[in-house]
């Protein structure tokens, strides 16, 4: 069974300084005609075998999205008709091709939530990471998407260029008073080959400030909090009822679907051999219990572009069950009795429970009473030192 569904769509407008994600910068109409008729027409045949008629969430993302305009709706439309029984529905959008009438066709279209690529609210931090829209074009894109009925998440970045501490609280008390339910914050990161990485190796900007980065998401942990948005996984805050299913999807070890290149996939291994001729992927080893896989190509099956091509990472029942547990010590919640128990059985009680005495001990986890049941969750410290924490649980991979 597929959860969720995840369209990537690979254009945008212009590249922004410090990106490394697979889009491309393309004005051509044409080029995106194409791409929606092509995976519209991948999606019917989907649709025809019923492979996405249990999908509770769908995520259009990118590259940006709403560069496509009305060929957007269109794909949206698209996705209701074969995925009847979404729950959420988002599409990722940038201010400078936001607009109120995009966000009222988008609505009709069965769109449920809309999340804009913000970053910040200080005009001068957005032009050093050269992002096309301005401060107000943020707030207007947010106004239209409330305006239309959509839940609206907003991604903010700390670490720019420029940035300060003024700036930085500045920004999340700008995103605050936009009235938005989810906000996501993200540290900067130079990623080696883009053009902020050239002016950092030239020693024309700074590397970002990684303490003052942990003091910026100190900061915004506490200045949402107060605002009635909850942590409730390491970067994601939300009002409640506004938490992102699509990713709690991703955390929790739900089966994922992506379509287009370099849109990662997550399947069980019964729907991977269910799927695994309509999406024209390998066979998976005897072992698998969980494939992970990448398509790397544009081609999409059947489209009359020759045969796509994936990258597999087949992961063992041991292998699955760490991930999840890492995995879901990103959520304030934790984990349940359920999941460990599992992992119990999987990787071993002693070994299990030698982990989890080692997260208590240092720290980093603790036992916690959510909604009546017991659940490890992470403390302060184990959300601080995230990836201490992560690697207790992925280290359980190993044989
Ligand atoms: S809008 Fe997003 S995907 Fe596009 S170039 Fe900027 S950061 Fe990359």
């Amino acid at each position: 069974m597929v959860d969720a569904l995840y369209i990537h769509v690979p254009f945008c407008h212009a590249k922004c300084l410090y990106c490394d994600f697979d889009s491309r910068a393309c004005r051509d109409r044409a080029a995106y005609e194409t791409y929606a008729a092509s995976m519209i027409a991948y999606l019917g045949r989907l649709g025809d075998v019923g492979a996405l008629a249990s999908c509770r969430t769908a995520y259009i993302g990118g590259g940006t999205p709403s560069v496509l305009g009305e060929r957007l709706v269109a794909l949206a439309s698209a996705v209701h008709m074969v995925a009847p029984d979404l729950t959420e529905f988002t599409c990722e959008a940038n201010p400078e091709s936001f607009s109120g009438k995009l966000a009222r066709s988008l609505a009709r279209a069965g769109v449920t939530r809309i999340s804009l690529g913000v970053q910040s609210f200080d005009d001068a931090e957005l032009r050093a990471l050269g992002r096309l829209h301005a401060a107000d074009g943020a707030r207007a894109a947010i106004a239209a998407a409330l305006d239309a009925g959509l839940d609206v998440s907003c991604d903010l970045m700390c670490g720019i260029p420029l940035q300060t501490e003024a700036s930085w609280t500045a920004t999340l008390d700008a995103a605050i008073a936009t009235g938005v339910g989810h906000v996501s914050v993200y540290p900067l990161t130079i990623e080696d080959g883009t053009p902020l990485a050239r002016k950092v190796d030239a020693g024309e900007l700074p590397e970002p400030d990684p303490d003052f980065q942990a003091w910026c998401m100190e900061e915004a942990r506490h200045r949402l909090t107060a605002a009635g948005m909850h942590p409730y996984e390491v970067a994601s805050y939300a009002r409640p009822g506004k938490e992102c299913a699509h990713n709690i999807a991703y955390w929790t070890g739900r089966s994922y679907l992506g379509l287009g290149r370099s849109a990662a996939s997550m399947l069980d291994r019964a729907t991977y051999d269910a799927l695994r001729g309509d999406l024209g992927a390998p066979e998976a080893a005897d072992e698998a219990a969980r494939i992970r896989f990448v398509q790397t190509t544009d081609a999409l099956p059947g489209g009359g572009d020759g045969a796509p091509a994936y990258e597999l990472e087949e992961l063992s029942a041991r292998e699955a069950a760490a991930e999840d547990l890492m995995l879901g010590m990103r959520m304030s919640r934790g984990v349940g009795e359920g999941m460990l128990a599992y992992a119990r059985e999987v990787i071993g009680t002693d070994t299990l429970d030698a982990a989890i005495d080692e997260a208590l001990s240092r720290g980093l986890a603790v036992w916690r009473e959510v909604d009546g049941t017991r659940r490890l969750a992470p403390t302060h410290d184990g959300w601080l030192l995230g990836n201490e924490l992560y690697g207790l649980f992925w280290d359980l991979a190993d044989h």
